[in-house]
């Protein structure tokens, strides 16, 4: 009985230890991807409501392109290019959910500059590059 309880936790070892080497290197999953998995989710349940034809095929095509997305970001070893996907991701989510303030990027250098809402038309003078542009926020 023990030697079967040995032989169990040596295969969980061997599949675990499998497992690592093979992500070694690779990208693995981030909140950019639960998004996309998410969304591929949704959309599958959705195909599986809908009864019009078309629409139901273009809903199954979208959730496996999800599917096959998430998957290629997980097992894909250009690691920087991922992250940067994710901080964008990120960024995009943050400039939606702060509804006190307003994003501009500086026309000369791209520095992301923060404003509060609701001033009217304001001077706003770039942190990086000191570059003054007007805006209405
Ligand atoms: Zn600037």
């Amino acid at each position: 009985m023990g030697g079967f309880g040995a032989w169990l936790r040596n295969m969980g070892m061997k599949m675990r230890m499998a497992t690592q080497r093979f992500m070694m290197g690779r990208y693995g999953t981030d909140k950019l991807n639960n998004m996309i998995l998410g969304a591929g989710v949704v959309v599958c349940l959705m195909s599986m409501l809908i009864p019009f034809a078309p629409v139901k095929l273009a809903l199954t095509v979208l959730s496996y392109f999800c599917m096959g997305w998430a998957m290629f970001r997980i097992l894909s070893r250009n690691t920087y290019k991922r992250y940067q996907e994710n901080r964008k991701y990120l960024m995009i989510l943050q400039r939606l959910k702060d509804r006190e303030h307003r994003y501009y990027d500086c026309p000369r250098c791209h520095q992301q500059v923060r404003v509060p809402r609701g001033k009217g038309k304001i001077a706003i003078s770039c942190p990086k590059c000191r570059e003054k542009f007007i805006r209405k926020t």
